[in-house]
């Protein structure tokens, strides 16, 4: 992918289909928001008229409502509680399968997909989060074939956040809410005194050869310097932030005890991390026919929030909610440096959204470095 934009360009919600169709037509799978059972959900879209129209979002912690906006606004909302994490890294993927045939035992393993997605309005933060797992499933020594074979070949048009979600806090993670890298174009929606088009900019050669095949015209300086400030209205509205240097923070308060206060409330229900579009973490699971005929090996997203997850033999590493939640939150905001180079955590929000206790990644490091200001334990 390139480094930001090019150029610029305008087109209207004909060329917005006109965009999706010559997708298709260069065999393109369209993903895209949609509404379904009250919420903004990613998945196949055939054109503009499966975009949420008109559609808002309430978002707080542990609350999600879709809200009418009273215009046409196709992304006039938030992320929703899924990422294209389930399209890279799906939920649940068979590894392989054997059958019995006669005397003999059959293994199959499934092909690769060779499907080429299209991702319609893709946040920068979740550019940030692909490119966090880009690092983790396929940057290092051990790649992930399936990983890679649905990443190679993804088209991209990114999306510059017009509104931001009461969760949200890319700003102060500067993951958002402009795309910066990672799309092929990108979008801003401009709408209000009886304008609705979008400007275009271009992030690679393919998305500009195909900006060029479409209904288009130049964008002038005015309409440039509208659609930044849209991003920076975004930005300035956001819901939430991040505690400045929240990796070092965290690393001297592993004895907090704020990690006790927190797992009274949390049920270690995995939301958080089935939700957060960086959390990788799988497990096999073997099953087999009655008849002894047939096995086959998945392998699904699990959780370090499982007792489970942690077993060796003995018993639990992290027995304990306390231990199990610390685990994950220095993870996605501190040990993932020393780890991956960079923060495990791109502020979209979700896991604030989709806890059902409400408990808040934000106001946890806040009450962190609080208690740490006042002198308190560390
Ligand atoms: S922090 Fe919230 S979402 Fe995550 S495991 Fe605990 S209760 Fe569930
Ligand atoms: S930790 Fe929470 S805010 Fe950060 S990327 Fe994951 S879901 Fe989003």
């Amino acid at each position: 992918m390139g480094e930001g934009a090019s150029a610029a360009a305008i087109i209207d919600e004909t060329g917005l289909q006109a965009l999706l169709d010559a997708l298709r037509a260069r065999g393109f799978s369209l993903l895209g928001p949609t509404l379904r059972d009250g919420a903004i959900v990613y998945d196949e879209i055939d054109g503009v008229a499966d975009l949420p129209r008109g559609c808002g979002d309430e978002q707080d912690g542990g609350h999600y409502r879709v809200t009418p906006r009273g215009d046409d606004a196709l992304f006039g909302y938030a992320v929703g509680p899924q990422s294209w994490k389930r399209f890279l890294h799906p939920p649940v993927l068979r590894l392989w399968r054997a059958r019995r045939e006669g005397d003999d035992m059959r293994v199959e393993t499934d092909p690769e997909t060779s499907e080429k997605y299209a991702f319609i309005g893709a946040r920068s933060c979740e550019l940030h989060a692909i490119a966090i797992q880009d690092r983790v499933l396929i940057g290092g020594e051990h790649v992930d074939p399936h990983y890679r074979a649905r990443r190679e070949g993804v088209f991209v048009v990114a999306l510059n956040c017009g509104v931001a979600g009461g969760a949200c806090f890319c700003a102060s993670m500067n993951t958002g809410p402009k795309a910066t890298f990672g799309y092929d174009l990108a979008l801003t929606e401009l709408i209000g005194d009886g304008r609705h088009e979008f400007l275009v900019e271009i992030g690679t050669e393919a998305g500009g050869g195909l900006l060029g095949a479409l209904p288009h015209r130049g964008a002038s300086a005015s309409e440039i310097a509208a659609a930044q400030a849209v991003v920076e209205h975004t930005a300035a509205t956001m819901g939430r932030e991040m505690q400045p240097d929240v990796a070092a923070l965290l690393a001297r308060n592993l004895e907090h005890p704020r990690w006790d206060e927190v797992a009274t409330r949390c049920l270690a229900c995995t939301n958080c991390t089935m939700v957060c579009p960086t959390c990788f973490c799988t497990s096999v699971e073997d099953t087999s026919d009655l008849e002894g005929r047939e096995s086959a090996r998945a392998r699904r997203w699990d959780s370090c929030f499982t007792l489970d997850f942690s077993y060796i033999h003995g018993g639990s590493v992290r027995s304990s909610a306390k231990s199990r939640y610390r685990q994950w939150m220095t993870h996605k905001l501190s040990t993932w440096h020393d780890q991956f180079g960079t923060t495990g955590c791109v502020g979209c929000g979700r896991c604030i959204v989709w806890c059902p206790v409400a408990i808040d990644i934000t106001e946890e490091a806040r009450a962190i470095a609080e208690s740490e200001a006042k002198g308190g334990e560390r």
